[in-house]
């Protein structure tokens, strides 16, 4: 199976897991249409569609989603987007959308925002935490990690002094979204392995360095990285022959 992202910032988040026969996506915070696009317009291959919170950048489309796709997702999501198709998810309540087992995960944002714990025979583990300033699960036997790196303490403290940006944007950011050393002390706490990519997702435009951290996750755990960017495509199959 292959994993293509769409979108993984304040932009728009998007992801699809997918082969020729079966595709799960994740976030709505790109259009339907770059979503079937990515999909090579087979859409009834999709399974399902996973929302981890309400905030715009991963739900804005949820709306035309649910007109084509089963959308599995927080009541708060479903509440503010006035859903009316969509799957109430629980935390800790494992359930299946076509082959993929899914753990939904309480994350810690400023909404309510799950993590995902992903399953599939063909891609075996796959732990997912986006928007979620901390994680405090250890998992073992993963294959794929796609974790939130979106900031770096040193940079935003500098956008700070400079006026880049606003102090109140920093305590935000502070309580809401992963700092590059929660993602590596995160990632530390995981079975890591046999996982075979470390994708670091949502980096921040303002407050993150992309070289910087990809090299400090690579140095640290001597995987392979990789930057969550649109176009991005990699094979996550545990077993590709
Ligand atoms: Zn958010």
């Amino acid at each position: 199976m292959k994993l293509k992202v769409l979108g993984s910032s304040s932009r728009g988040n998007g992801y699809v897991i997918q082969d020729e026969n079966e595709a799960l996506i994740i976030e709505a915070g790109v259009s339907l249409a770059k979503a079937k696009q990515a999909l090579d317009f087979n859409i009834s291959k999709v399974a399902g569609v996973l929302i981890s919170h309400s905030h715009c950048d991963h739900a804005k489309y949820s709306r035309d989603y649910q007109r084509v796709f089963d959308i599995f997702t927080h009541s708060h999501v479903i509440e503010s987007n006035e859903l009316v198709r969509a799957t109430e998810i629980l935390a800790d309540k494992k359930f299946r959308i076509g082959n993929f087992n899914v753990y939904p995960i309480q994350a810690h944002h400023d909404v309510p925002c799950y993590a995902f714990h992903i399953s599939h025979p063909k891609i075996g583990n796959l732990l997912f935490v986006t928007d979620s300033f901390m994680f405090d699960y250890s998992m073992s036997n993963l294959n794929h990690v796609m974790i939130e790196c979106n900031y770096v303490d040193d940079i935003i403290n500098f956008n700070v002094e400079n006026n880049i940006i606003h102090p109140k944007v920093r305590d935000r950011v502070l309580m809401s979204h992963m700092e590059l050393q929660t993602t590596i002390r995160t990632l530390s706490y995981q079975d890591l392995s046999k996982v075979d990519n470390i994708i670091l997702l949502h980096l921040s435009g303002d407050n993150s360095d992309p070289e910087l951290m990809k090299n400090t996750v690579i140095k640290k755990f001597g995987r392979p990285v990789a930057i969550a960017k649109p176009g991005l495509s990699i094979s996550i199959s545990i077993n590709p022959f």
